[in-house]
């Protein structure tokens, strides 16, 4: 079966490179533009089990050619910064959204039995108690979340017009190895490992529902393969934290001092909480499998090893 992955030298598409890399039924084709966040050496230790073409999902003759003979395509591709979206919200739209109807226009030609759009909770906006269900209003509020919404209904109209062999999954915040250090996560990590301050926004209140990015490897195959067309899955991991008590936490992990932290002015149109059920996914059998403590011990580890300073 020949797989197209779009943005598998990112974070959470090489993670699920590596995963589906296990199992010789997969086909893989990876189709990246190499952004800053786009990296080769995510690709390494499988890069010759997978073809890998560098392209542009807005190069339709690119995204043609590699499509042409896929069975199924998974697009992680996407311009994945809050900060860099306030900043310059164009390559969002151009990416996110231009990218995907390329997708779509490209499944609609040719025989693709299953397109997956790799989506995020930031489409619901924020909560404060409760948790977003799949049926939940798109209440965006950056313009990174906006184009995500706007790519998930472009889906979303694709199946109901062209009946577009399509799904749907948003999973919330993800940690693991090889995610390029600008998100919390890796940037604290990196950063107190080099005794650098750790630029904390407002009083780390915010609330992010955290999952290990294996895990949401494992629900993403979950709904590729047994996931009905059409439908939306929410996958979160179920562990809470505000951005303090993950900061507390990795200054322990790497035996740091809390004097690190800088409390800096907090970016505009900061959700406060995300949170999402995932019943819906969990019917197909999916469930995470690493508790949150294991996956931040692999996670501090995996950059430790790498950014030996
Ligand atoms: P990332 O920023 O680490 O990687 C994105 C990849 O896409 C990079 O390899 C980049 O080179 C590639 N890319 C960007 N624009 C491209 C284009 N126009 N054409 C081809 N390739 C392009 O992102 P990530 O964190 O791995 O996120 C992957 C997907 O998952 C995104 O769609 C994101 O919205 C979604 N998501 C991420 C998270 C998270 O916590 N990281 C949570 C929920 C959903």
């Amino acid at each position: 079966m020949q797989i197209m992955i779009t943005g598998g030298a990112g974070f959470i598409g090489s993670n699920f490179v590596h995963h589906l890399s296990q199992n010789e039924d997969y086909d893989i084709v990876v189709l990246d533009k190499l952004t800053y966040a786009g990296d080769m050496e995510n690709l390494k230790e499988v890069r010759d089990k997978i073809k890998f073409v560098k392209g542009d999902l807005t190069d339709e003759e690119a995204v043609s050619r590699t499509m042409k003979d896929c069975d199924m395509v998974v697009n992680f591709a996407a311009e994945t910064h809050v900060d860099v979206s306030i900043e310059d919200p164009g390559i969002f739209l151009k990416s996110n959204v231009m990218g995907t109807y390329n997708l779509l226009e490209c499944v609609r030609k040719y025989d693709v039995e299953r397109y997956l759009q790799i989506s995020t909770d930031e489409v619901y906006g924020s909560i404060e108690e409760g948790s977003f269900t799949e049926e939940s209003n798109l209440d965006p509020s950056s313009p990174y979340s906006a184009s995500k919404a706007a790519s998930d209904l472009l889906v979303s109209a694709y199946f109901k017009t062209y009946k577009n062999p399509v799904l749907i999954t948003r999973s919330s915040n993800n940690f693991g190895p090889r995610q390029y250090p600008e998100k919390l996560i890796p940037l604290f990590i990196t950063y107190a490992l080099q005794d650098k301050s750790l630029p904390l926004y407002g009083h780390g209140d915010n609330i992010r529902d955290w999952i290990y990015v294996m895990d949401n490897c494992k629900g993403i195959e979950t709904a590729l393969l047994k996931g009905k067309l059409g439908e939306v899955y929410n996958i979160g991991g179920g562990n809470e934290k505000t951005n303090l008590e993950i900061t507390h936490l990795l200054l322990k992990l790497l035996d740091k001092p809390k004097t690190l932290i800088k409390n800096v002015d907090d970016r505009p149109g900061h959700d406060l909480r995300y949170s999402l059920d995932s019943s819906k996914i969990m019917k197909l059998g999916w469930k995470p499998e690493f508790t949150f403590e294991e996956a931040m011990k692999i996670t501090v580890n995996w950059y430790k090893e790498r950014f030996k300073c």
